[in-house]
């Protein structure tokens, strides 16, 4: 008997709407081959359900999230929707999905695709091969530690003050995070902090190394968060999986994704605890200059949907296949306008679907 997930489409705004119909058609063309099926609901999301509803979450939507395996997340945002308070604004439903949805941990691949070397804006030599996970912790540290504030004291000196702090079940349960994603992968795990002038790094230190008998077949290493980031442009190729806080996995992520320079290819996961559902989104926003006009790269949704399945749903096989057969599109050499090179033939969002799907079922 097949296995049938429960799937939330949340197209979002912008261009969400054209890049998830091309994961959606994805997902279909695949599931028999692996007898799997799934079952869609597609909800409201940011400016549409504000436009709908008056809220950019609605409590109905965040019902459907948390009763199905995996939601499918596109963007959310536009010029429509920027001058409305800040609590109403799109953007907020990707904190309240997170807050609904327990999601502490965000999940960035970065990987150099042959075919676009030629986008980042560092060495051929350098980039070649780089294949990056950064595990980033998303609901601790320093954005939400307390007391934060701006104070004025008795001199009436004001002072701004945010507090790094982790408690140890925290540093644990994302370090469980990163060490079965380096399973999945390399099995090389390096552990980012800055141990050597804060101790709530050391307790992460502690905790992550502790950990370490549980994963006999993970090579754990640590690094302070400056060496990290001179490493990223320097031998990049060194990291496999990096697991860090949220602070210095928001910098770092940015960074590492920045090494394959093409913002239309790159996906991302946020899960929770065992078992609940993650949402696996691009990492670019709604794109609302091309929304509409059949431009958008819709790959990064597409490889959303692969790690949907290798992360949330634990269907890796399927999800290579998805992987490889975006890697044959592109040696094809077709490309959308955000990726286009000399020598490729430049198609649009449906075309590029389209021939994703040959590809698919041609049996690769
Ligand atoms: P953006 O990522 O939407 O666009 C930046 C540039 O990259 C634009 O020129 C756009 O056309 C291009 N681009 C992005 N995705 C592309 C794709 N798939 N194919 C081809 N080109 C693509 O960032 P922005 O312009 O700063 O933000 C637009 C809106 O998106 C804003 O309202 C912002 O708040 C929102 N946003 C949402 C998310 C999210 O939902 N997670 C993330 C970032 C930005």
């Amino acid at each position: 008997m097949s296995k049938n997930y429960k799937i939330t489409l949340l197209p979002g705004d912008g261009i969400g709407g054209e890049i998830i119909q091309v994961a959606v058609a994805v997902l279909e063309a695949i599931a028999p081959k692996f007898d799997l099926s799934f079952q869609f609901e597609a909800a409201l999301v940011g400016g549409a359900a504000i436009d709908a509803t008056g809220q950019p979450l609605p409590s109905e939507t965040l019902t459907v999230c948390q009763q199905s395996d995996a939601i499918l997340l596109a963007a959310v945002g536009g010029h429509k929707w920027d001058t409305l308070p800040s609590e109403l604004r799109p953007e907020q439903a990707l904190l309240g999905l997170r807050a609904g949805l327990g999601l502490f941990a965000n999940l960035r691949p970065a990987k150099v695709l042959p075919q676009l070397i030629d986008a980042s804006s560092l060495k051929k030599e350098i980039v070649e091969g780089v294949d990056i996970l950064v595990v980033r912790e998303l609901t601790g540290g320093i954005y939400f530690g307390k007391p934060k504030g701006i104070f004025t004291d008795e001199h009436g000196m004001r002072r701004g003050v945010n507090t790094m702090a982790y408690t140890e079940p925290e540093i644990d349960r994302i370090a469980k995070v990163a060490y079965t994603a380096a399973m999945k992968r390399q099995g090389i795990l390096c552990s980012v902090d800055k141990a050597n002038v804060l101790e709530v790094s050391q307790l992460w230190r502690e905790r992550v190394t502790n950990l370490a008998a549980d994963y006999p077949n993970v090579k754990l290493s640590h690094m302070y968060v400056d060496n990290a980031a001179m490493q990223l442009l320097r031998y990049p190729k060194q990291f496999d999986v990096i697991v860090t806080g949220n602070l210095f996995g928001d910098i770092l992520s940015d960074a590492a994704a920045m090494l394959t320079g093409s913002i239309g290819m790159l996906p991302s996961a946020s899960l929770g605890e065992p078992n609940t559902p993650g949402v696996f989104e691009p990492v670019h926003g709604s794109a609302p200059d091309i929304a509409g006009k059949d431009l958008a790269n819709p790959l990064a949704q597409v490889l959303s949907a692969a790690m949907m399945l290798r992360y949330g749903l634990n269907e890796a096989a399927a999800a290579d296949y998805i992987e490889t057969a975006v890697m044959q599109l592109l040696d094809s050499g077709k490309r959308t306008g955000d990726i286009m090179a000399v020598g490729c033939q430049q198609v649009g969002c449906q075309a590029m679907g389209a021939a994703l799907l040959e590809f698919l079922s041609s049996g690769l």
